[in-house]
């Protein structure tokens, strides 16, 4: 049987990508040329806001006096949980030193990038996660300029919590800048910011595409643009938890595609019934975004057994990708293309997204095929070094003087020969 789709998206994440090219394109260029007044122009422009840019000691303190205090324990507990689970990753990378060959000693060394831009959205919803997510991996990764920027919202600036939130988990400098105008005074160094070496964090198509024309001049995390979330449900998966999981993923915007890919074709049509009824009965807001998403993104997709729903999750690389099934051991096993795993009715991609540890910043749009989330090595330099005794060099030199002189590197071969030279006077190389 060959895979039917229940319902098929009318939108990819690639719908209208030109358009948005050339808009941040233009801001790009502009911001580059004018500097912090044009910055200010499209915080005025986008954002209706033409309060301070970098908040004060004053700012911060305010704006955290006006977080209610059951909200701080709770960022604290996501926080320390995404510190915890920062720290175990670090302590994966390893410096390295061993003897490559007799004499010549080789090494890497794991060195924090100086700068990290982190833009923590704050457009449609207010994403505390995001500050929690960017700003601590930047901190436990040793970074010595921490930069959080966020939307201002009109008349008002960053909303409180974020603020909160970016200071508790380490930001040097909290900025209220959204959008393009955001990641180009990190990477440009406006408003007296170091430039930054990397920028991170999730955000709309205007902020992924400005990472992506910036990469190269600065490092960037991965193009982490609009959510996308993909469940694999078998028969055994309870239909309203799984309608309820693909409407909480979906109301993360008009563009965010849901997924579901079933072996079940009653399971499927159970679901396609509840999820509009979910959708209605949400704030009107996200019922907005919800009912988008669902209308034209989102797809349902009946596979012949489980083997075939695997493959098809791994050709969408999903974002978030949720198990809902038997067997969650094969599961783990058998996928490899996700941003992160949420195995079992028992978890939920809510809980990666806000507090359970996990980064939530993740691949979207197919990036997870060649790369993972945000995590603490993003931030930082696998460097290499070495060093030889003279002895150590002879055989490097000699190989390197014939390799260099085939490729036709005359150069390069007479750095190797006048080491041989120096130091075998008394023998002859070929
Ligand atoms: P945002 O902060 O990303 O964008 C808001 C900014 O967009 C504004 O400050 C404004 O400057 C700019 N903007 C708006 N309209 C514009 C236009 N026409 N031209 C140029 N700039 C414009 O907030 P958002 O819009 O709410 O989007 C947040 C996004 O982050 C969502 O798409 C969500 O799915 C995504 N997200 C992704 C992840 C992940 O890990 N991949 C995690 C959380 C959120």
């Amino acid at each position: 049987m060959a895979r039917t789709y229940l319902k098929k998206a009318t939108l990819t994440a690639q719908s209208g990508a030109s358009d948005v090219h050339d808009i941040v394109q233009g801001i790009l260029t502009d911001i580059e040329a004018g500097g912090d007044d044009k910055a200010r122009e499209y915080a005025v422009k986008f954002d209706k806001y033409d309060g301070n840019i970098i908040l004060t000691d004053e700012e911060i303190q305010a704006a955290c006096d006006r977080v209610p205090e059951k909200l701080k324990q709770d960022i604290q507990f996501a926080h320390d949980n995404v510190r915890r689970f920062a720290e175990a990753q670090k302590g994966t990378v390893k410096d390295i030193e061993f003897e490559i060959t007799p004499g010549l000693i080789a090494g890497q060394k794991a060195i924090p990038v100086d700068a990290a831009g982190c833009y923590v959205p704050g457009g449609r919803y207010s994403h505390i996660a995001s500050a929690i997510m960017t700003v601590t991996t930047a901190k436990v990764a040793g970074c010595s300029h921490i930069t959080a920027t966020s939307p201002p919202r009109p008349g008002l600036g960053v909303a409180p919590a974020i603020v909160y939130a970016a200071h508790i988990c380490g930001a040097h400098k909290i900025m209220a800048l959204g959008g393009v105008q955001g990641v180009a005074a990190m990477t440009f160094g406006l408003f007296g910011l170091p430039k930054a070496n990397i920028l991170v964090g999730p955000g709309n198509q205007f902020v992924a595409e400005a990472k992506r024309i910036l990469f190269g001049r600065v490092g960037i995390d991965m193009i982490a643009g609009p959510t996308d979330s993909l469940v694999l449900a078998d028969k055994t998966a309870d239909p309203h938890i799984v309608a309820t999981d693909l409407v909480s993923q979906a109301e993360h915007g008009y563009n965010s595609p849901v997924w579901l890919v079933t072996d079940d074709v009653a399971l499927a049509k159970d679901v396609m019934a509840r999820v509009p009824v979910l959708i209605d009965d949400l704030p009107e807001l996200n019922r907005e975004n919800a009912f988008a998403a669902w209308r034209d993104y989102a797809e349902v997709i009946v596979c012949k057994d489980r083997e075939d729903m695997a493959a098809c999750s791994d050709e969408y690389a999903p974002e978030h990708l949720t198990v809902q099934a038997e067997d969650l051991d094969w599961w783990l096993g058998r996928l490899s293309c996700y941003g992160s795993l949420f195995l079992g009715e028992e978890t939920t991609v809510s809980y990666g997204d806000k507090a359970s540890g996990t980064n939530h910043v993740l691949p979207t749009s197919g990036a997870a095929g060649y790369t993972g989330g945000l995590s603490v090595h993003k931030y930082m330099k696998i460097v290499t070094w070495q060093r030889s005794t003279r002895d150590g060099s002879k055989r490097v030199a000699e190989a390197t003087a014939r390799i260099s002189r085939l490729e036709g590197m005359e150069g390069h071969a007479r750095a190797a020969d006048v080491r041989l030279a120096k130091y075998f006077p008394n023998e002859t190389f070929d």
